[in-house]
């Protein structure tokens, strides 16, 4: 008989994991006890030694779904002469910290029993158990238990309480149980009052969903607005109403085999669809049937998630001509949060929606829909959002507690402790009161749930960014030391960080980003860095070229295609595009501004010069939102025949100037060369010029890895026309797959520079 003492961390509270642990000591014959701390899990186990060892393997290797084990210590201990195994209170180590679990799905066996007549939870939308569930968006402190959520309001019934309290049961401590006589309920609201109640408000929503209206659903981190996805005119009227932004919507259905109805069949892409996190996944559609053209107008791809809360599935049900397919979209104007809280989504959405679908349990944290897409058969983030956050990514470096901001797109910040990096969810477009106060907020609840207060200010060196103003207020106030970190650079050593690259390694970043504040004060965007964690170079770069109207161009690409054309020396001809987009009186002004050099600030983006394609042929002058003109081209150059030809870019030293890519676009414009052909000539040439600069940085640098981030590498045409020819050169290639390759990953990287700049920094 000997005994041992099990430290576990990771991912291990809110999971499942002590009840785990008390059935396979039971089974294995084992003494002793299991509880919860603040930094994770102890056991101590007494027994012989092969069933120790046993349950070590079973933790280290086996552990429950939802786990993810970081570590497991053991030491020996003094044998208590205990007689059973059981689960003890949980332990507060003060200062101590762990994982927050996400929101995961509702799992098989909870749906199992929804659809069992039989079952006391049968047809309730709100049923749930360890393995799956609310976690992020109910916690409100820690430990996790129940009185820490928003559940805690909710008494629990005898035949709840008796489930959460036996730990054979699948409901042990699942903090968020409820059944119909004790749990959370769901409401229509029409014009601000209840019309029903329970199953009658699902009943109510679905025949209004069914006959082309909006409504309203209240689901795990927030509002989203629903319609028939095949109902042409209720789409429209969605458009209409969230003010025609062309953003693509998110679709969702009821399972795997209902999405493959509208897109092709792909097991990859299927699996991650099918993931518990439940992301958006994009599928490319080329043939989408029936759903409504409203829905992507102009894009390859269509997004497609799977139903992933109880009520989903209820309000999806193929009874009765149900839509096969519902628009799922955040309830939200365009660059407004998601609305989550009951009485602002009645304030805000009363405009949008025909009826709300509400519930009572409230939601603490709102978190937007994750959004991925697979590139080589792997989930690639394009946000990193519900289902992943707040779990942290690993550090590839030491330093104190540091609260990084992010940039102002697509804002996500980061709070590390220790080799932790915890990466919030995506909290939105900073610059309005709504997404600052958000923004606060949850950097706040962070400190509290991980206990950590930051020691350091890491913010993008844009001075007139909000974050970077917020990062300084806080740096202010608090007394503490702000580290600001040029945009690229972040990008470069987020990317590094995703791939666990330690810090006495350089890499070349090849940082293709729509805009980013340089250290000459110009727009930079089409970068060749040569950069460790803690200082980068700027090896090579676009030719810098005028941008009329700053970065407000990005929403009127004619006017950064009209000042390319001049840069390469083509006249503004009529036969081009781009130049009929502008009004004569406009082309003046404009040739008047590039003349004079007014509000034309140099820019070297490289995402501007797609903007500039995509006018050039065509197929987008103006755009809503940032990103929508490369989207678009990349689409056309996807749906293009085979073709092996790549624009040139000329290579000068350090200076890469796209004009002669410009003047066989615009040649073979005249040709009648088809614009999506021509799409994808300027993609090929991106993707060889991408080579040719790295082969040359290698030859001068020695350096043999190629990381590539920036909101332009969200491209996955670009990314695999690029990638393949890179490894074929020999180049080591990083890509992203834990942090989006847009701003929402940069917050990482400013991390990870802010670290390596204190380690560097000379001592006093
Ligand atoms: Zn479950
Ligand atoms: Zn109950
Ligand atoms: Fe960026």
């Amino acid at each position: 008989m000997i005994a041992r003492r099990i430290h576990v961390s990771g991912v291990v509270q809110g999971v499942g994991f002590r009840p785990w642990v008390w059935q396979r000591a039971a089974s294995l014959g084992l003494v002793g006890w299991v509880r919860n701390s603040s930094s994770g899990v102890e056991i101590h186990a007494e027994g012989d030694h092969a069933a120790i060892e046993a349950m070590l393997a079973s933790v280290a290797h086996q552990p429950p779904p939802l786990a993810a084990i970081e570590s497991v210590t053991t030491v020996p201990a003094d044998p208590s002469g205990a007689s059973a195994f059981v689960i003890l209170d949980s332990l507060d180590h003060p200062g101590g910290s762990l994982p927050v679990a996400p929101d995961i799905a509702v799992c098989d066996d909870c749906l199992r029993e929804m659809h069992d007549p039989a079952d006391r939870r049968y047809r309730y939308p709100f049923i749930n158990c360890t393995n799956c569930g609310p976690r992020f968006s109910i916690v409100l402190g820690i430990p996790y238990d129940r009185a820490n959520t928003t559940m805690g309001p909710f008494r629990m019934c005898p035949e709840c309480r008796a489930q959460y309290d036996d730990p054979s049961n699948r409901r042990f401590h699942a903090q968020p149980i409820a059944c119909p006589g004790c749990g959370p309920q769901a409401a229509l609201e029409l014009n601000g009052r209840v019309v029903a109640r329970r199953e009658d408000a699902i009943a109510r929503a679905r025949s209004m969903l069914a006959e082309g209206l909006i409504v309203a659903i209240k689901g795990l981190g927030g509002f989203h607005l629903a319609c028939d996805a095949t109902d042409t005119d209720a789409v429209a009227r969605l458009r209409s109403r969230k003010r025609r932004e062309q953003r693509p919507f998110a679709l969702m259905c009821r399972d795997a085999a209902t999405v493959f109805r509208f897109v092709p069949e792909d097991p990859r892409r299927e699996a991650i669809l099918r993931s518990p996190e439940r992301p958006i996944v994009l599928f490319p559609a080329i043939d989408p049937g029936a759903i409504a053209p409203g829905v992507a107008p102009g894009r390859a791809e269509l997004g497609f998630m799977l139903a992933y809360t109880p009520l989903h599935h209820l309000l999806l049900e193929p009874a009765g001509g149900f839509p096969d397919v519902l628009v799922m979209t955040s309830a939200n104007l365009s660059d407004e949060p998601i609305a989550y809280e009951d009485d602002d989504a009645r304030r805000r959405l009363a405009p949008l929606a025909d009826a709300l679908l509400v519930h009572d349990r409230p939601i603490r944290m709102r978190t937007d829909d994750s959004v991925v897409t697979a590139f080589e058969g792997r989930r690639v983030f394009l946000r990193r959002s519900r289902g992943f956050a707040p779990l942290p990514v690993a550090l590839p470096l030491d330093g104190p507690p540091t609260l990084a901001f992010g940039a102002d797109m697509k804002n996500a910040f980061c709070l590390t402790r220790e080799r932790h990096a915890f990466i919030s969810h995506h909290i939105g477009e900073m610059g309005t009161v709504e997404t600052e106060r958000a923004f606060e907020d949850a950097a706040r609840h962070f400190e509290r749930l991980f206990r950590v207060h930051p020691h350091r200010i890491a913010h993008d060196l844009h001075p007139d960014y909000a974050s970077t103003r917020a990062a300084l207020a806080r740096a202010g106030s608090d007394h503490l030391p702000a580290v600001a970190v040029q945009h690229h650079h972040a990008h470069a050593a987020s990317c590094m960080a995703d791939n666990a690259i330690p810090p006495d390694r350089r890499a070349i970043g090849v940082i293709f980003d729509g805009t980013g504040y340089g250290t000459d004060g110009k727009v930079w965007g089409g970068e060749f860095l040569l950069c460790s964690y803690a200082s980068f170079e700027r090896a090579m770069q676009l030719r810098y070229s005028p941008l009329p109207g700053g970065d407000a161009a990005a929403r009127r690409p004619y006017r950064g295609a009209l000042a390319a054309l001049r840069a390469a020396g083509i006249p503004w001809d009529h036969d081009i595009a781009a130049v009929r987009a502008a009004t004569l009186q406009e082309l003046e002004i404009l040739e008047g501004q590039l003349n004079a050099g007014i509000n034309t600030p140099d820019s070297s983006s490289m995402g501007r010069l797609f903007d500039a394609f995509a006018s050039l042929l065509g197929i987008c002058h103006r755009a809503d939102h940032e990103g929508q003109a490369p989207c678009l081209l990349e689409s056309a150059a996807r749906s293009s025949p085979t073709d092996d030809t790549a624009y040139e870019f000329a290579i000068d030293d350090a200076d890469i100037d796209p004009s002669p890519a410009l003047r066989a676009a615009v040649r073979d414009l005249r040709r009648g060369v088809d614009a999506r052909t021509i799409a994808l000539r300027f993609h090929r040439g991106v993707a060889a010029m991408v080579t040719a600069c790295c082969r040359r940085l290698r030859d001068e640098h020695g350096i043999g890895t190629v990381a590539l981030s920036g909101g332009v590498w969200q491209n996955t045409l670009l990314m695999e026309l690029a990638v393949p020819m890179l490894r074929a050169h020999g180049f080591t290639t990083l890509i992203h797959y834990n942090v989006p390759a847009n701003d929402g990953g940069i917050a990482l990287g400013q991390a990870c520079v802010a670290h390596a700049v204190i380690a560097a920094a000379p001592h006093p």
